[in-house]
């Protein structure tokens, strides 16, 4: 049931908004009247031809939304998937995400905000107001919000996120959730690795990266990696994943997850390779 008609989504909102029993996305419920006046506040001077609220995302794009539609009905039920896989409770208040038309108006629109983001393709700001995305339309469009919204949503459930495990979250969550588990590029990319270059994972070297520009291309894929394994490989390994954010909620510094993992698991990192392979 991935691709539920918007129409249903907002209509499931609705209704879960009364429910004392309501599922976690009608928490999203915003306060429509004051997030209007704020949307009309700031479209006034903004370059963008379309806005759209979708629970707590708050949509603004300088092409029709009608082209990216399967992409609008997604983020409807990202938070509900995230919240889900990862058995954590998201809050976000709002969630603006931009959708600019070409490279061009996106490095226009950011030089003046948002200058370091001019470099990347897509970018996550958080913020106490809101949590901001910004993307540009190309082939890969799709993938680029649902990472960046990864990440907002990511923040607002824990208080504190690993830059390893963050970035393997987004890479996790970016495909479509269909493909999610079994077709993402870094899989053939790992077992390539582990037969090719008897790959290994370093998780430990992962949990010293503390800043994104600490982070290559290689690192987002191991990244991916281990959180596949704590995701789909064995029970003792979700297991770990669950007492590590227990322990980051708790407000307390976690314990690497590189040693909770090996007394779960005497041979980690032949369990990884395994389940990779
Ligand atoms: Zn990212």
């Amino acid at each position: 049931m991935r691709f539920v008609p918007l129409t249903v989504c907002l209509t499931l909102m609705a209704m879960a908004a009364a429910s004392v029993t309501a599922a976690p996305w009608s928490r999203f419920k915003t306060n429509t009247a004051s997030k209007t006046k704020n949307s009309r506040q700031e479209a006034s001077s903004s370059p963008f031809l379309e806005e759209q609220e979708l629970g707590p995302y708050l949509i603004r794009s300088e092409f029709p939304l009608r082209d990216v539609h399967e992409l609008v009905q997604d983020l409807g039920e990202l938070q509900q998937d995230l919240e889900e896989t990862l058995r954590l409770e998201c809050q976000p208040r709002a969630i603006q995400i931009h959708l600019f038309q070409s490279k061009r108006s996106y490095d226009d629109y950011l030089r003046i905000r948002v200058p370091e983001g001019v470099n990347r393709q897509a970018l996550y700001v958080p913020g106490t107001d809101a949590g901001r995305v910004y993307a540009y339309r190309q082939r890969e469009l799709d993938i680029d919000v649902r990472h960046e919204t990864t990440h907002a949503l990511l923040h607002t459930a824990l208080p504190y996120v690993p830059i390893w495990i963050d970035e393997g979250l987004a890479e996790y969550f970016e495909m479509p959730a269909a493909l999610r588990a079994k077709n993402h590029p870094h899989r053939k990319e790992l077992r390539d690795a582990i037969r090719y270059q008897r790959w290994r994972p370093n998780l430990k070297g992962l949990e010293s990266k503390r800043k994104l520009m600490d982070m290559n291309g290689k690192d987002y894929r191991d990244s991916w990696g281990i959180v596949h394994f704590l995701l789909h490989g064995p029970v003792e390994a979700r297991q770990g994943l669950d007492q590590y954010f227990e322990e980051i909620l708790s407000g307390e510094p976690p314990t690497p997850l590189s040693q909770t993992l090996r007394k779960r698991i005497p041979d980690l990192d032949q369990a990884i390779v395994d389940h990779l392979k």
